[in-house]
């Protein structure tokens, strides 16, 4: 009884482990395509020069990398 009763632990802590490794992989891989992908906030238009450019350090304000200008996130 014991015996049965420790392998069906055993098998409950593998089956944990797997489940949690499985979720773990599950959350990597997303947060690794999330860093693959674009975000949008960090696709910047210049409204003057109407340049399209990529700033991942600025939030608010970003500097148009073609004619220096400041610009605004409109959205
Ligand atoms: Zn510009």
């Amino acid at each position: 009884m014991i015996l049965i009763d420790f392998s069906i632990a055993i098998a409950f802590y593998i089956l944990g482990i797997l489940a949690a490794a499985f979720a773990l992989g599950v959350f990597t891989g997303k947060q690794k395509d999330k860093d693959l992908s674009l975000d949008p906030r960090f696709i910047w238009f210049c409204s003057v020069c109407s340049y399209t450019f990529i700033n991942t350090k600025e939030d608010y304000i970003s500097t148009c990398p073609r004619c220096g200008s400041y610009n605004k996130k409109s959205s």
